[in-house]
């Protein structure tokens, strides 16, 4: 979920909330099997080319549950270290920029965690890194551009994969419930340098600092064509 309908008001939530009932019950109904064998008809063998992990394009959701596994497989390393707001937004009538989701940091156009020898937390990867290029879209199968698709995947493998993709789904509608279940609405406005920046997501709504995040405000407020 990157935007919650401008005019969802209370009555616009719970329709919301109806809807994604129905997608949870249809993403807990999904046959693994069915989705492994498809896998194996489109095959996908990883290359280690990187290519998911660099580039402007590379850029990972990751939910608070996740950020806390990566902060405990990395000792030291702070939330924002991990995860920082994305540019999309919106702003309110007090110049605050809200914004749903948290992504994982990058070093310049790559991710942080990505190195030479390969992923630096692959044992605490987001889920959107372990499916990847797969995803689930209305318990359709569908992929991204990679260079590992067309390659040979076994029966295990491609039920684990499988299995993943079905958690994933699961994951990113609760996620997505328990969001708006704490959402606050606010009314729209205009951007401002004096503002705060506010991330809403499935356990709270969070401030953070703009002076946390080196370079964010003046990408935002450049972004809003205001400044
Ligand atoms: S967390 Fe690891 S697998 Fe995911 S984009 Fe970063 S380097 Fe790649």
């Amino acid at each position: 979920m990157s935007e919650i309908e401008r005019s969802a008001g209370p009555s616009g939530i719970e329709e919301m909330l109806e809807e994604l009932a129905l997608q949870l019950e249809g993403a807990e109904s999904l046959s693994a099997e069915t989705i492994a064998r498809e896998i194996m008809r489109i095959g996908f063998r990883c290359r280690r080319c990187g290519d998911c992990c660099r580039g402007e394009e590379n850029s990972v959701v990751v939910f608070p549950f996740e950020i806390r596994v990566i902060i405990a497989d990395e000792t030291g390393e702070s939330w924002l270290e991990v995860a920082g707001p994305p540019e999309e937004g919106e702003w309110d009538c007090e110049g605050n920029f809200h914004t749903l989701e948290w992504r994982l940091r990058k070093t310049g156009r790559d991710c942080r965690y990505y190195s030479e020898n390969g992923c630096r937390i692959y044992g605490a990867r987001p889920l959107l890194c372990t499916t990847y290029p797969f995803y689930l879209e209305g318990g359709r199968l569908l992929w991204s551009e990679c260079r590992g698709l067309g390659g040979e995947i076994g029966t295990e493998d491609s039920l684990k994969l499988a299995e993943l993709l079905k958690r994933r789904q699961i994951v990113e509608i609760r996620e997505a419930i328990e969001l708006l279940l704490k959402y606050e609405d606010f009314e729209r406005g205009e951007p401002s340098p004096f503002g705060r920046c506010i991330v809403h997501d499935s356990e709270a709504v969070h401030e953070v600092a703009w002076s946390e995040i080196p370079g964010a405000l003046g990408r935002r407020l450049r972004r809003s064509q205001k400044w």
